[in-house]
């Protein structure tokens, strides 16, 4: 039974459009011969399964989950009813789901019997070339997404209106010689073969360049990510050690050797985020669990005082810890980017701790995703986060539905336009307003 201030929420927070922190958003290429299928391959759950081009941090007994298409024994409506039952509670599912459904106004649940029926008419709307950028915006609403093409740095993907780079530092992180990949199998020395390889100086004043013509371009963040490939605690390491590191190849560099260079330019970019006055989106928690506590990066925080840290994924499964750094420094943003699909109940414990540590402009959101249904799943279960954690919020008598409102339409956009410099005003995709 929904409470008299969900009731009250509820169309308000539904009409409000939002703006993602950071998407994956596939190449229109990509969006071709789309089907049921190929959208749960290019979703969270294929994670749980050898299926995907995604991140395997799972041990070898995942190998026991398939997506309904890779079932073993070629019984396709036995692995759909299998992968149904295995993950009908996991919020992936859930919210992919519920995107399917408000898209192409589905009535019921997806189930064996009618998958075919529906992946038809998933097939069929993509016919049209930009069926995906229309459900994002008149379906999700999305007014604009921080789009990270890790396969393309810096990519806008060609649709400028909807989408504003961020730019990953990933391969200039992990890869010091052309012979050292970044785990996208990305090095600065082979996507630029113009890069200076022999010089640290060169190479530096390269990067830089880089980066500035990159954010005269439209970008408007930074990205690292590498919490899939390392520990990010990032020590104080010197230019003259990372400069004897650059251009050895990896036969010849140690394990720490590699944890120093990508120390030093962990720390360069932070320098580099301030002079930019670019925002710097780090990854943390899940990746690499054994290293991406986001605790660990709290000397870098503290090392950088002018540079803005929005610290993804609120640190989940360690949002607690992420509670403690938001309510001490003020140079850190929270995004709860991914943690509603992740799990929504964390997300809804989660934001209330937040809203009681920090302040209102201090907490950010972002889908996370891939594909046009995806996102639109994320933006519902971040409505539903929104709208669960408010009500309660009205019902204690802790906010009235006047500062609800205000705080939603900050949660849903209006920070992350603040932040990232985006016009908060205009409505949906064919409205969205140029970058300011
Ligand atoms: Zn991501």
């Amino acid at each position: 039974m929904q409470s008299k201030s969900y009731s009250m929420l509820d169309p308000f927070v539904d009409e409000l459009p939002v703006i993602s922190s950071h998407e994956h958003h596939l190449p229109d290429d990509l969006q071709k011969d789309m089907s049921l299928d190929k959208l749960l391959y290019h979703s969270y759950l294929s994670w749980y399964t050898d299926s995907g081009n995604s991140p395997k941090p799972y041990p070898d007994y995942r190998k026991k989950y398939h997506l309904p298409q890779d079932h073993p024994g070629n019984n396709t409506a036995l692995g759909r009813e299998i992968f149904l039952d295995q993950f009908g509670s996991n919020t992936y599912w859930v919210w992919l789901e519920k995107g399917i459904q408000a898209i192409y106004r589905l009535e019921g649940k997806i189930s064996a019997e009618n998958w075919d029926e529906i992946s038809h008419k998933i097939s069929d709307c993509y016919k049209d070339p930009v069926h995906h950028l229309r459900v994002l915006g008149e379906t999700g609403r999305y007014l604009r997404a921080i789009q990270d093409s890790y396969w393309n740095y810096a990519s806008d993907l060609g649709h400028p209106e909807l989408f504003s780079p961020t730019l990953r530092t990933d391969m200039f992180i992990m890869s010091s010689h052309e012979s050292i990949l970044d785990a996208d199998q990305n090095s600065p020395f082979t996507v630029y073969p113009d890069a200076p390889g022999n010089n640290f100086d060169d190479y530096l004043a390269f990067v830089r360049a880089l980066f500035e013509n990159w954010r005269n371009g439209g970008a408007v963040a930074m990205k690292c990510a590498v919490a899939y490939e390392r520990l990010i605690q990032f020590n104080n390491a010197s230019k003259k050690r990372a400069g004897e590191i650059f251009g050895k190849p990896v036969g010849q560099i140690s394990a720490q050797d590699r944890l120093a260079y990508g120390d030093f330019m962990f720390n360069w970019f932070c320098a580099l985020a301030k002079q930019l006055d670019l925002p710097f989106q780090i990854h943390t928690g899940l990746g690499d669990l054994s290293g991406s506590n986001p605790m660990l990066l709290v000397p870098a925080i503290e090392r950088h005082p002018g540079t803005r840290f929005v610290l993804f994924h609120a640190g989940f499964p360690w949002q607690a810890k992420m509670a403690g750094i938001a309510h001490n420094y003020r140079n850190v943003i929270v995004d709860m980017v991914w943690v509603p699909l992740i799990s929504t109940s964390a997300a809804i414990t989660g934001l209330n701790t937040f809203l009681d540590v920090t302040t209102s402009d201090a907490i950010g959101w972002g889908g996370d995703t891939w594909t046009s249904e995806e996102a639109v799943g994320a933006a519902l279960a971040w409505k539903h986060v929104v709208k669960t954690v408010l009500s309660e919020r009205i019902d204690r008598g802790f906010l009235d539905l006047r500062q609800a409102r205000n705080l939603a339409e900050r949660l849903l956009f209006k920070n992350n336009a603040e932040l990232y410099g985006f016009s908060p005003s205009g409505g949906n995709l064919t409205q969205a307003p140029p970058l300011i």
